[in-house]
């Protein structure tokens, strides 16, 4: 490995797999913000948020689970594999979660990885995680998300906690008192 960025990155403290919580919280408030939805479950999103970074830790940079192509595999596993539809809608956070992560990355910038491999089969050398500054900014951005995720869904009452944790759901239930009208 001759990159100097890889090597840094192995170096230092923040090991890719410690960038997690920007991932984790940004793709829980998008797919809220898009669907808005109870059915899906947030805990499997928030493994597939991670999924790119799993793939691809072992290579040390930007490859397969960077990809479209990745994503689109497994959405087309988790349709075939998947019978019911209740199964269908929780699987589905895994390859919804992965292209929540390549546009946390930004991955199309690097339109070689993004659309591979019609562009070629050359990956590139794009580092896993950005340099720290960076990555202690979108970190906190991550952790803040998840905080105001965790209130706004009241998971500091023990049986909404309970039902995020054992079935991946939130409540829709509104919150007046922080100034979220409810949606006619
Ligand atoms: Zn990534």
């Amino acid at each position: 490995m001759r990159s100097p960025a890889a090597i840094t990155v192995r170096a230092s403290w923040y090991a890719p797999e410690r960038v997690i919580l920007y991932f984790i919280g940004l793709t829980w408030w998008g797919v809220w913000a898009v669907f808005q939805s109870r059915g899906v479950d947030y805990r499997f999103l928030a493994v597939g948020a991670l999924v790119p970074l799993g793939m691809d830790i072992a290579v040390g940079h930007w490859a397969f689970g960077h990809t479209l192509a990745a994503a689109a595999v497994v959405m087309i596993v988790v349709m075939v594999a998947q019978r019911s539809r209740l199964g269908q809608r929780r699987w589905l956070g895994i390859p919804i979660g992965m292209l929540a992560h390549l546009l946390l990355d930004g991955v199309w910038g690097d339109q070689a990885v993004f659309w591979w491999p019609a562009l070629g089969a050359d990956w590139g050398n794009h580092p896993l995680v950005p340099g720290v500054t960076l990555l202690v900014v979108r970190e906190l951005i991550g952790l803040l998300a998840c905080v105001a995720f965790y209130k706004q869904f009241g998971l500091s009452d023990t049986v909404a906690r309970r039902t995020f944790l054992t079935t991946g759901m939130v409540s829709r239930r509104p919150t007046p008192r922080q100034g979220n009208p409810p949606k006619r």
